[in-house]
């Protein structure tokens, strides 16, 4: 169900002078990129409209600012229970552009366009990437991925250039630092577009063995996505998706604990590490917001997406795993 489009613009016009200077500052966004993407503010957190191919407004990313609580998530959807999106569609429509850096998250898309670079990301992170907006990116000549300085970072980047095989990948630089981001290149580090410019040059497509590897994984899996009954695809996903792999994507300061692995719960405001992860079980539990379940129920938590969705983008993490 679209979200009627006056409440970006009623968002936007109460964006406050902190918000806003939070954008400009620690983000590095320019004035015109924060209006033409019609940022704002709900009253507790940064809004950021995601519109659907159509142009219809689908859902929020809503971002914390810099001095809220470390322990809140960084950046949750609203309202939730929405599927995941390319935050991007604008650029796909007729003419097609010939070039496209697609990066992890929102606000490295937005430090790009505040650079004039047109680019995409998808909202479900760097574990998940949209099967229909890679196949609109397939007419796209020039496509660049751009993820994090890190081993999520690497293997989404891979997981987008098998499906996209013109994608070339773009490695931030070492000074960058570990899981150091499209932000942390032009706001910490300072760097001009001429210096993001010198990378895309650099980058490389993914070598042709790691995609022939890849290839083979997905078509040896391709199995999953035929099942007419939902148990075993269930089953599939928690046979072939490890629990900690998943959560290390979410929680903060995941630590080992016996058999257990302990962190920050990235569904409530937790303090303490209140997540408990189980992975001989493939389940969690928080022990201060009382969220549990598997890793499928930990998918639909974090990213805002209902059982079939959740499913949907896990047997394409599979299928696409290299
Ligand atoms: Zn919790």
């Amino acid at each position: 169900m679209p979200l009627a489009p006056s409440l970006a613009n009623h968002y936007a016009s109460q964006l406050t002078p902190d918000a806003f200077e939070y954008l400009v500052n620690d983000r590095g966004l320019s004035v015109e990129v924060i209006r033409r993407f019609q940022l704002g503010w709900n009253g507790r957190r940064i809004t950021i409209p995601i519109f659907d191919r159509r142009g219809r407004l689908a859902f929020f990313k809503l971002a914390r600012l810099a001095n809220d609580s470390p322990n809140s998530p960084k950046m949750v959807c609203w309202p939730t229970g929405n599927r995941a999106e390319l935050y991007g569609w604008e650029h796909l429509g007729q003419p097609k552009p010939g070039r496209i850096v697609v990066c992890e998250g929102e606000f490295d898309r937005l430090v790009l366009e505040s650079h004039g670079i047109r680019a995409a990301t998808g909202t479900a992170g760097a574990g998940v990437f949209l099967k229909e907006g890679a196949e609109a990116l397939l007419e796209v000549p020039h496509i660049f991925v751009c993820y994090d300085r890190d081993e999520a970072g690497r293997a989404g980047a891979e997981r987008v250039a098998v499906l996209i095989p013109q994608a070339r990948i773009v490695e931030l630089p070492e000074e960058v630092g570990p899981g150091g981001d499209i932000t942390d290149f032009f706001v910490r580090l300072g760097k001009s577009i001429r210096d993001f410019e010198d990378l895309i040059e650099k980058a490389r497509p993914l070598p042709e063995g790691q995609r022939k590897k890849a290839q083979l994984e997905a078509a040896r899996r391709s199995g999953l996505g035929h099942l007419d009954h939902p148990d075993p695809r269930v089953r599939a996903i928690r046979e072939n998706i490890p629990m900690a792999k998943v959560a290390s994507q979410y929680v903060q300061g995941l630590m080992k604990s016996g058999s257990r692995l302990v962190g920050l719960c990235p569904f409530h405001d937790d303090h303490r590490p209140s997540l408990v992860l189980y992975p001989d079980e493939g389940r969690f539990h928080c022990y201060g917001c009382g969220t549990r379940g598997d890793v499928i129920q930990f998918v639909m938590e974090a990213e805002c997406l209902r059982f079939p969705q959740a499913l949907r983008v896990l047997e394409e993490y599979v299928q696409h795993r290299a």
